[in-house]
């Protein structure tokens, strides 16, 4: 991949609904220009798990609100190579794994839709972005967290590659799962963060959308550097 960019932005936003590619994009792009890489579900994930932990009901805003303001969430470049992109640690406890579990995919959508958890983790987001040569992914990124971020990408895909994508994904952890069920939370989520008042899951006026059906993850990091190359 020999490229010529004259200059790179600050800070690149990929946002989309599950399993549109964003991580393995957003990975791939941030070594390929040498810049860190911010998964932004990762932080709606640990206060999801850490809700369901600590046996607060989903449904009790405050409750889950005074959490997000509460808990440590690190995340650090990875120790193992077990396909993590990240170790996240919730106070101090490695939770990398615990994030991706099929509870949390249940509530996590839930959790983000509450104002005061938005305003705590955006927060936290916005330190990252300030630090400069960050590509940070999430579904408010463009359009919240980061609106001057100077190159936008929003991602698309089917919803049939999506779920098999997510379904392949938990085969290779040696995970048993159904693809009826896997559907139905990609859609469920995909609704909710839609639908919710406070920072939908939309794409940003200025982004560039990107439909990623049938691409590899090289296709589509090479379908931004050339945006970047003009
Ligand atoms: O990206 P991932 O699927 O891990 O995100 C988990 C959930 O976190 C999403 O379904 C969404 O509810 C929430 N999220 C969000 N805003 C972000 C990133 C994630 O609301 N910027």
């Amino acid at each position: 991949m020999e490229k010529w960019i004259l200059k790179l932005p600050n800070v690149i936003t990929i946002d989309g609904p599950v399993a549109s590619g964003k991580s393995s994009v957003g990975l791939v792009l941030a070594k390929e220009l040498g810049y860190i890489f911010l998964d932004t579900g990762i932080m709606y994930r640990a206060v999801t798990w850490a809700a369901i932990d600590q046996k607060i009901e989903i449904s009790n805003e405050e409750a889950i609100s005074n959490l997000a303001q509460q808990i440590d969430i690190e995340i650090k470049p990875p120790t193992k190579f077990d396909g993590r992109i990240n170790d996240v640690f919730v106070d101090k406890v490695d939770v990398t794994w615990k994030l991706r579990e099929p509870e949390v995919n249940e509530n996590v959508s839930q959790v983000s839709r509450y104002p005061l958890v938005r305003k705590a983790l955006t927060e936290q987001q916005r330190e990252f972005g300030r630090m400069g040569k960050i590509v940070m992914a999430g579904r408010d990124i463009g359009t919240i967290v980061m609106p001057n971020a100077e190159l936008k990408i929003f991602l698309k895909a089917s919803i049939e590659e999506r779920a098999l994508r997510r379904y392949n994904e938990e085969l290779k952890r040696g995970k048993q799962i159904n693809i009826e069920n896997v559907i139905r939370n990609v859609e469920m989520r995909d609704k909710i963060d839609s639908n919710r008042e406070i920072a939908p899951l939309i794409s940003a006026k200025d982004a560039v959308i990107i439909k990623t059906d049938g691409k590899d993850v090289l296709r589509v990091v090479d379908e931004i550097l050339s945006i970047l190359e003009n």
